[in-house]
């Protein structure tokens, strides 16, 4: 099971599929040391997690009965700063994969330089299962079991699949109550009112946006020539098409779980936004508007765009339809869209591939500035937000596409090896205690 994974380093050598997520990380891992000089003492720590708790969690359940559920926090690094990463409650969540993801969350803080190591949590549970208090009660005693492990200096959680703003207000608040005074800056994700950022709800999509005009113009194409396709209308696409609009780009392909859209002239991605404020679920089916015309999901992905987006699900392009991708170039705004072996097949076919860990980053920027702006109990204006989460894209991409000139490498090779060198310097710097 590879879900939720950063796919392969699009390297000219097989990978793969299918395995665990953590081997997929190892892995991943050996393409990075075959290009560096890491000493291999250091390779044998950024290969293991740090540290890994498992909790035991009984609720009472709405009925009277205790139910008890497995729930996981770890650390993969805390090198470059206090621990971040979201917590997922899903029935398949396993210590393998929230270690994988603590590890992916440590190279994606890297890559965009902000002063924190990777971590994640997870419960086993299926949510749709829980009535809302049930819910409320397991958050708060998974709180209360992983409260050693985090704090606003330590170890610090958001939303990941399955939980949200109002799952991390009972983490603060339990926090605070066990901790004796509140401490907003444990968690981000938060509402505004208890000191969630301004501009976080958009800020994965103003990430994709920026990162997607830094890398056209250096393919010297016209933000306002672009075609592009969006895949999945939920926070991060939905975002990222409105705002790419607004730059001038032809969003000609827009989907969802319920279906696909083409409009050659593109689309008035306003007025859709409208439409799916108050559409059953949210969802595009029923859309109709002059030039639009319905497609599969699956044409979405290869239609002639110079950009696709997917900002779905992990593993969309996959053996199967990377040889018919059109696209001139993808930009990873979901998380490991791109299996391993679609990663060398869209690479021999040139298709410029942005890798996860830096096109979606801007949600992580963003929940650093909520953290930031908690720690000094000053909240800041959206525009500041935005305008600072802005430069450290635009930085990051900077940095990534030189790296990738240097060492003739993709941008997802150039990506990891940038972040995993930064984590080795500050192994190497701070020394091997005691
Ligand atoms: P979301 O639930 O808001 O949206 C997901 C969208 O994908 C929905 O519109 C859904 O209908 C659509 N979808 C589902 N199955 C589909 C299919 N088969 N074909 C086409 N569309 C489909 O989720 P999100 O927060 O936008 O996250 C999307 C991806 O981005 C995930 O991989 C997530 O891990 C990643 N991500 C999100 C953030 C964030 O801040 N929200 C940050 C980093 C990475």
């Amino acid at each position: 099971m590879a879900s939720q994974q950063v796919s392969g380093t699009g390297t000219k050598r097989s990978v793969r599929t299918k395995i665990n997520p953590y081997e997929m990380l190892l892995q991943q891992l050996d393409l990075v040391r075959e290009q560096t000089d890491i000493p291999a003492g250091t390779w044998e720590i950024l290969r293991r997690a740090e540290r890994a708790l498992e909790v035991s969690l009984p609720i009472t359940r709405d009925d009277g009965e205790v139910e008890v559920f497995t729930g996981y926090r770890v650390q993969y690094s805390s090198a470059r700063g206090p621990c971040k990463g979201g917590i997922r409650y899903h029935p398949a969540v396993t210590l393998d994969e929230v270690k994988a993801l603590a590890g992916w969350m440590t190279w994606k803080c890297a890559v965009v330089n902000i002063p924190y190591g990777g971590g994640k949590g997870g419960i086993i549970c299926d949510p749709t299962r829980l009535s809302e208090r049930e819910l409320e009660r397991l958050t708060r005693r998974y709180t209360a079991m992983i409260f050693p492990l985090i704090g606003t200096m330590r170890d610090i959680p958001a939303p990941d699949v399955n939980t949200n703003s109002a799952v991390m207000n009972w983490i603060v608040d339990t926090a605070g109550l066990l901790h004796g005074e509140p401490v907003p800056g444990i968690v981000t994700g938060k509402s505004i009112e208890l000191g969630g950022a301004l501009g976080r709800r958009e800020a994965t999509g103003r990430g994709v946006m920026v990162v997607t005009l830094g890398v056209l113009q250096r393919l010297g194409i016209d933000i306002t020539k672009a075609r592009i396709a969006v895949q999945g209308f939920g926070n991060v696409g939905s975002i990222a098409a409105e705002l790419l609009a607004k730059q001038g780009a032809k969003i000609v392909g827009l989907s969802d779980v319920s279906g696909a859209y083409y409009c050659p002239t593109g689309f008035p991605v306003d007025e859709v936004l409208r439409y799916t404020a108050t559409s059953p679920g949210h969802l595009l089916a029923g859309y109709s508007a002059r030039g639009v015309e319905e497609i599969t999901n699956d044409e979405l992905l290869t239609l002639d765009v110079d950009v696709l987006v997917p900002a779905a699900l992990e593993a969309q392009i996959v053996t199967e339809n990377a040889k018919d991708v059109r696209a001139k170039v993808v930009i990873e705004g979901a998380n490991g869209p791109t299996t391993p072996e679609a990663d060398l097949i869209l690479a021999e076919k040139d298709v410029v591939v942005v890798p996860d860990i830096l096109a979606n980053a801007g949600g992580v920027v963003c929940s650093y500035f909520e953290w930031v702006q908690n720690v000094q109990c000053f909240p800041w204006e959206e525009e500041e937000t935005n305008q600072r989460l802005g430069r450290v894209m635009q930085r990051s991409v900077d940095e990534v596409w030189k790296l990738a000139k240097e060492r003739n490498v993709s941008l997802r090779l150039a990506a990891f090896i940038l972040a995993v060198e930064r984590v080795a310097q500050a192994i190497r710097l701070r020394g091997i205690f005691p």
